[in-house]
């Protein structure tokens, strides 16, 4: 119990001591070169993350709608079979138009639903959704992330996803507790989040209410008043490793076959 408590502490501490470093310029403490240091002080503190992100190869995280297996596609790939179970998807990306929409659809890309599309029914299942429309009937599924954009209408009761985004400008009081794995705040969020992941506010975003994660990140500039549960613990499990094919008998274990292997039938009356 002593050590939950420590580790609630240690999250506040941390981002503390994260703005402090900021404020001060001791951005990277890896970084021994007191002239580099300085140099960096002026720059914008975010420009190394963002150049570590847009040097990386453009690899995705496919989820399989099916059965949850996740799998890393690096570069293009039109179909997609899961290595799990087998099943099979586009990996195109789609938009929707402004106007009604009444559909079905599956793919392992990314949907964007465009400003001035009102979903008033059918289904979306799909790897990564962005949400700029309006939800009235569809049910929505991203199997990886959803990214709220300031003018969405979501509809929480229709909505699934694994990883959330708030784009900036969104100003969320979603009526029930938010569930998840990461959560991403460029935006303004009040209310509930329960995560298995990391929630991380950015510089521009906002939050307020209660947090219950494995993880935490707060930019220099992002807002954050919450009652907080943040401990790794708060992660589910890991996979439990697959049961083990029933082990073979050693060979030189076997028992000596038995003399007479092909005792004679008995002989046809
Ligand atoms: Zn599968």
């Amino acid at each position: 119990m002593a050590s939950k408590k420590t580790k609630v502490v240690d999250g506040y501490t941390a981002i503390r001591a994260a703005q402090e470093a900021a404020r001060h310029g001791r951005g990277d403490p890896l970084r021994p070169d007191p002239e580099t240091s300085k140099e960096k002080s002026t720059a914008d503190p975010k420009a190394g993350a963002r150049i570590g992100r847009s040097v990386m190869p453009s690899k995705r995280e496919v989820i399989c709608p099916e059965c949850g297996a996740t799998s890393s596609i690096v570069g293009k790939v039109d179909l997609w079979v899961c290595t799990q179970c087998r099943h099979r998807m586009k990996l195109q990306d789609l938009k929707i138009e402004a106007g009604d929409w009444n559909n079905e659809i599956e793919v392992g890309g990314t949907v964007t639903i465009l400003p001035g599309a009102k979903m008033t029914g059918g289904r979306i299942t799909a790897n990564d959704v962005v949400l700029q429309g309006e939800m009235a009937g569809v049910e929505i599924r991203a199997c990886h992330k959803l990214t709220i954009h300031k003018e969405a209408k979501p509809d929480w009761v229709r909505l699934k996803t694994l990883d959330m985004e708030l784009g900036p400008g969104v100003n969320l009081t979603p009526g029930k507790p938010i569930e998840g794995r990461h959560l991403g705040l460029h935006g303004k969020f009040s209310g509930n989040a329960v995560l298995q992941g990391t929630l991380t506010i950015y510089a521009d975003g906002d939050f307020s209410g209660q947090l219950k994660a494995a993880g935490l990140q707060v930019e220099e500039g992002g807002g954050f008043r919450a009652q907080l549960d943040v401990k790794p613990e708060n992660a589910p499990p890991p996979p439990k490793p697959k049961a083990r094919a029933p082990a073979k008998p050693n060979p030189r274990l076997r028992p000596p076959p038995p003399k007479n292997q092909n005792p004679p039938r008995p002989k046809p009356k």
